[in-house]
């Protein structure tokens, strides 16, 4: 079946939580992990293809984003969605407008939105800045982020220097008006030459408005959030075809491992959480792996029962990241991390560990890429954006889930093992 809907994910996680939401609509959502070496076969009305490249150089980025485009235009994708974090992670030299106007260029669009809320998780806009729960997202815990610290609250002033086109916004006081209303005044900017429009965004209502007036946009650019009454309103409009829902769900054994590389608010008081159950675990410190290499944990990891599904983590509060990034430089502080946990996630299949839960967007993507996954088929959600996900790593069935840092309750890591 050609696809339909095209979407591009700066990262695994991101992409997750977007097939996720999509796939409650019960049309097959199919995620690939990069953009595919081979033509477009046996494609999904709903395709994703996730990416690495929220914190690459500019360049590199939009060329991955571009390559991407190209793949789902192939594949017959005639609406595409730009996904980023719902907490808009970038630097000022960052990736999100140079891709948006990049993909404009190449599908013909003069202009596109922005919208980063996703109310179930508490990110929510408003005048043009974005909360986190009850905090600007500049007082929140992302101000600390490891490789994305977000120092301001206002998404025209992150976006601007980004782009080259006009930053416009859409205030709630028009989204409360209705779809009819939102889609005046974004053609109102449009004539004015407003090519990037943030839309504020407060509750799924505001949401389901901005998706139905933006039905006809061959790009809209966003947190996963705003994809979600999508699929419905396509279907509403006769562009799918009736499909049956998703994936077969393979049964596989509960020997598991946990990888933590986040260090993000939530996953700090998950880790904590989880090992206050009396759960396995063991704490990986960057200064160490970067002295002593990481045969130890892989020594602690070969001692361990998989049906205890022991956590492995890097996760630490902001004065240990500083500490170690300090000594090592953040890039190596990081990248000696991913690798550590990587080499622990292909340790765990070759043990016979059948799911493995990674919480961190760039720790899942080299820890998928370890694995030398390339497609992954979405099942069932075990907290809002986080599903379990089918794949085949080097010819074992397995199930991942990868989570964004900041998603998931505190008892996420026990919920995913519930939910397997
Ligand atoms: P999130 O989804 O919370 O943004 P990511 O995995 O995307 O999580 O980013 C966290 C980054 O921090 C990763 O590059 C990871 O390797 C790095 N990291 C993890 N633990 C530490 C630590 N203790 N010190 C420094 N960097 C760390």
């Amino acid at each position: 079946m050609p696809a339909f809907f095209g979407c591009i994910a700066d990262d695994f996680t991101g992409a997750t939580d977007l097939a996720g939401l999509l796939a409650r609509s019960g049309v097959e959502v199919s995620l690939r992990i990069g953009v595919p070496k081979a033509p477009p076969s046996a494609t999904a009305p709903f395709e994703v293809i996730a990416l690495k490249c929220r914190t690459a150089p500019v360049a590199a980025a939009v060329a991955d984003c571009r390559a991407a485009l190209d793949w789902l235009r192939r594949a017959g994708a005639q609406r595409f969605f730009w996904k980023y974090c719902s907490t808009f992670d970038s630097t000022p030299t960052g990736n999100i407008g140079p891709v948006a106007e990049a993909l404009m260029a190449d599908l013909g669009c003069a202009q596109t939105i922005y919208c980063p809320a996703f109310p179930e998780n508490g990110r929510t806009i408003f005048m043009g800045n974005l909360f986190v729960g009850r905090q600007p997202l500049a007082e929140s815990p992302m101000k600390d982020h490891p490789l994305t610290p977000m120092r301001d609250s206002n998404l025209m002033r992150l976006l601007q220097p980004q782009v080259t086109g006009t930053v416009g916004l859409v205030d709630r006081l028009i989204v409360a008006q209705g779809a009819d209303a939102l889609q005046a005044e974004l053609a109102l900017l449009a004539q004015a030459g407003t090519a990037h429009v943030v839309v504020d965004a407060v509750a799924n209502a505001d949401l389901a408005v901005i998706a139905e007036a933006c039905r006809d946009m061959t790009l809209m650019t966003g947190g996963s959030a705003v994809a979600m009454p999508l699929p419905a309103i396509y279907a509403a409009m006769g562009l799918l075809a009736a499909t049956g829902s998703g994936v077969t769900v393979p049964a596989l054994p509960q020997t598991a491992v946990i990888l933590s590389g986040s260090c993000s608010a939530m996953t700090n008081a998950q880790v904590a959480h989880y090992i206050a159950t009396g759960a396995p675990s063991l704490r990986l410190d960057p200064l160490d792996l970067a002295q002593s290499g990481i045969a130890p944990a892989l020594e602690w990891l070969a001692a361990q029962n998989l049906e205890h599904a022991p956590l492995i983590y890097a996760t630490a509060e902001p004065d240990q990241v500083r500490r170690a990034q300090d000594h090592l430089g953040r890039d190596r502080a990081g990248d000696i991390v991913e690798h550590a946990l990587a080499a622990c996630a292909i340790a765990a299949r070759n043990a016979g560990a059948r799911r493995i839960v990674v919480a961190g967007g760039e720790t899942s993507g080299a820890v998928t890429t370890a694995l030398g996954v390339d497609r992954l088929h979405i099942g069932r959600e075990i907290s809002p954006g986080v599903p379990w996900t089918y794949c085949d790593s080097d010819g074992n069935p397995m199930a991942l889930a990868l989570k964004s840092g900041n998603f998931g309750g505190t008892s996420f890591f026990s919920d995913a093992m519930g939910a397997a």
